[in-house]
């Protein structure tokens, strides 16, 4: 019998699911590309939320009961503003939210990605990663294009998808503060 809360046991979901866990406050994040193939300027989305690190991420030892068990941890989990990757579902609370801001975010194989309207799929590490690239802003003048929508949604989801924190701590707080249309 595990002595461990519950929450900090190892994420594994069920027939290859890779669940994370996030906490409210969340963020969709919307921002002005060009469209690699044809060129166009398309509106891509990303969703932010507070991602909540394993027990395993964190260091600490399941099997160490004496400084695991009785520590009120929730409070200081280090936690910071991360992109939801590689995301295989979502929250019906997240997804609607996200389909209004870009109804071009749809589902092929097996996962969300931002589209063009002429078909073509925009890559995670091309809006994430890649310096200058649509999340990965380096001019201030780029993090101000970025429209910041806070949802209202609260509580913590365990969600079928990856993280990376990024810059979204700062695109939060430096970009375009903007409110969920009706
Ligand atoms: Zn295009």
């Amino acid at each position: 019998m595990s002595l461990i809360p519950e929450q900090t046991e190892p994420d594994d979901g069920e027939d290859g699911e890779d669940l994370s866990s996030f906490s409210a406050p969340f963020h969709i994040l919307r921002c002005l590309t060009g469209c690699w193939r044809c060129g166009q300027a398309c509106k891509v989305t990303a969703i932010t939320g507070m991602y909540q690190p394993t027990a395993e991420e964190l260091g600490w030892d399941p099997d160490d009961t004496e400084t695991v068990w009785d520590y009120d941890y929730s409070n200081d989990i280090p936690t910071e503003p991360s992109y939801l990757s590689s995301i295989r579902s979502l929250p019906e609370e997240l997804l609607a939210p996200l389909l209004k801001l870009n109804p071009d975010f749809a589902m092929a194989d097996g996962g969300y990605h931002n589209f063009c309207r002429c078909g073509a799929r925009f890559g995670e590490f091309y809006l994430f990663n890649e310096p200058e690239g649509t999340f990965a802003p380096m001019e201030e003048d780029h993090f101000r294009a970025i429209e910041v929508y806070p949802l209202e949604v609260q509580g913590t989801f365990q969600i079928d998808c990856l993280s990376g924190a990024g810059l979204m701590g700062e695109i939060i707080e430096k970009g375009k503060p903007m409110a969920l249309p009706e």
